[in-house]
Order: structure tokens, then C-alpha cells, then sequence
């Protein structure tokens, strides 16, 4: 709090960031753009179109101020297992559906990035792991949701929610993420064995014969993350609709990802990518369309 004590800081310290490659319109992508005296709003010189400094990113046009976005990253992003939207709303001083708001908004800025994360000839282990499908009475029964991680040893973790744990299912995940270089861990789930087919070399945990750690094939750095989610998941937020679970893991893996960071380097990584995003709007997250599942994460806000 202190160092983002006034609004005016936070929208320099903004701007810096936003405008790191020269000034842009937001809305036309024109060069050059006017300061007005006030020092809140900017007006293109091309399309004279007025904006802020918050104009077509995830902070949108919201009314909150800044130093309160501010402090929400903060707090999402170094409490170790998350935080509720509950406890946001009274930490950062705002109701509970614009701590909500402010939530989803922030993850969307932490989801993961597409393409390889595997580069070298490392060893990566892949897992599934299974979370929810309990009886509430509120919310009815519920599958379990399956969940899809890779975890580079000693490096990055990607983790995915998928529909099925199947062949068609897992095997293009791993294709995609992980190089043919890679040595790759895993139980001894069927799918797995198809993975030398693939052009991988492939070492499989016997569980049932406790031979796990026998030389290098262990499954334990995959196994760490989930533990850290699940404590995150249980811990936390008790009970999450499956539409949001992806944002939930996204959240989960960037912190994992960025924990030799000192928290000012993970907050300057958040403000970047969030200066450079678009925009999302609330009707998108709560009543999308043809979602079964429709507002449901609001509700389970409201019922708590
Ligand atoms: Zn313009």
C-alpha cells in the first residue's frame, strides 16, 4: 500500500508499462495521442477519440480505482493458496461482487501461454489427477473433474481441465507441450505406453510393485503441484463450478511458476500482461451463451 500510496502513482507507474513501445490509441492504434491537464484522460490525434488509461485492458472501464486493482493483484497473487472473493472484497475495501468482478478479471491476465514449454531434453512428468463430483444439495451431484499436468523437473508446470482422461484426450496435450526430446515420467496408465510410438522415451511408475523411485522415474514433482492445488482448492474455495476450474489452474500455475520471483517482479509480470490485454466483459463471464453452468459462480457467491 505503500508503494502505490496515491491514484496518481499508480496510473504514472500504469502508463509506464502501457506505453513501454510509444504512445497508442487504443481504440485505432494511431501513434500520437494528447495528455489532458488533468492528467486522467488521453485524446488520439487521429480518430479524436478519448480514453484512459484503463481503455481496452482488463481493468476496462470500470470505476474502481486503480490503487484498488492494485492491491487486489497483490493479494491474489501472494497468498499462497489464493484468496476468496470474500476476503478480497474486505481487504481491498469493495462489495462483494466488484471483488468478483476484480478476480476474474485478474486471472484472466494469468492464464497460461500456448506453445511448447519443454524446450531441451529434459525430463517431464505428465499425471491426472481428479477433483469435486461431491452430492451437495444445492448444486446436485456432480462428476469429478479430470485434470491434465506436465511439470518440467526443477522447472514449469502446465495443467489443463479436460473432459475425459483418454487417448484422444491426452496424447495431442502432450504433443503439443512437451518436445519429442523430452523424457517423459508417468503412472502406468494406459495411455501412456503409446507415448514411444510418439518418437518419446517413455518411463513408467509401478505403483502397485513400489517401485516409484527406482532411479529416476518418480512422478513426485507432478504429485507436489497437485498437493498445492488441491490445498488451494479445498483450502480456499471449497466448491467451484467446472467453467471456472481453468481459471482457477491458471491462477494456481502461475503462482507455482513464478516462485523464485520476488513479489515485485510477479506484480510488474501481471501489469504487463494486463496492459497488453483486451478487453472481457462481465455479461461474458456470467451468462454465456448455451453454458449449462450459467452464472453459477455467482450464485455460489451469493448462497455463501
Ligand atoms: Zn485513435
Amino acid at each position: 500500500m505503500k508503494a502505490f500510496r496515491s491514484e496518481d502513482y499508480c496510473r504514472k507507474y500504469f502508463e509506464k508499462i502501457r506505453f513501454a513501445d510509444g504512445d497508442y490509441c487504443p481504440h485505432c492504434r494511431h501513434g500520437k495521442i494528447n495528455r489532458f491537464s488533468d492528467g486522467m484522460r488521453y485524446r488520439c490525434a487521429s480518430c479524436k477519440r478519448d480514453f484512459t488509461i484503463k481503455t481496452g485492458t482488463l481493468f476496462g472501464e470500470s470505476k474502481i480505482p486503480l490503487k484498488k486493482w492494485f492491491i487486489a493483484i497483490f493479494l491474489l497473487t501472494q497468498s499462497k493458496k489464493g484468496i476468496s472473493s470474500v476476503s478480497l472484497a474486505k481487504f481491498v475495501g469493495v462489495s462483494q461482487k466488484t471483488a468478483w468482478f476484480m478476480d476474474h478479471r485478474i486471472r484472466e491476465a494469468l492464464k497460461q501461454n500456448d506453445g511448447q514449454l519443454f524446450g531441451d531434453a529434459g525430463i517431464v512428468e505428465a499425471d491426472e489427477t481428479y477433483v469435486g463430483g461431491k452430492h451437495r444439495r444445492k448444486h446436485g451431484f456432480q462428476k469429478k473433474a479430470v485434470i491434465f499436468g506436465m511439470i518440467e523437473r526443477g522447472g514449469l508446470v502446465k495443467a489443463f481441465h479436460v473432459p475425459h482422461r483418454g487417448t484422444e484426450m491426452l496424447l495431442p496435450k502432450i504433443k503439443e507441450h512437451i518436445s519429442p526430446k523430452a523424457r517423459i515420467m508417468t503412472d502406468e496408465a494406459k495411455v501412456y505406453q503409446k507415448l514411444p510410438r510418439f518418437g518419446y522415451t517413455h518411463g513408467s511408475v509401478k505403483h502397485g510393485k513400489r517401485r516409484w523411485v527406482y532411479k529416476d522415474i518418480n512422478t513426485n514433482s507432478i504429485e507436489s503441484f497437485w498437493a498445492l492445488f488441491k490445498r488451494g482448492y479445498h483450502g480456499t474455495h471449497h466448491w467451484m463450478s467446472k467453467k471456472h476450474l481453468q481459471r482457477y489452474i491458471d491462477e494456481c500455475v502461475f503462482r507455482f511458476n513464478m516462485r523464485t520471483n520476488t513479489p515485485d517482479v510477479v506484480f510488474l509480470e501481471i501489469a504487463k500482461r494486463i496492459a497488453n490485454s483486451g478487453k472481457l466483459s462481465y455479461k461474458a463471464l456470467t451468462y454465456e451463451k448455451g453454458n449449462k453452468e450459467k452464472g453459477s459462480a455467482w450464485a455460489q457467491i451469493k448462497t455463501a
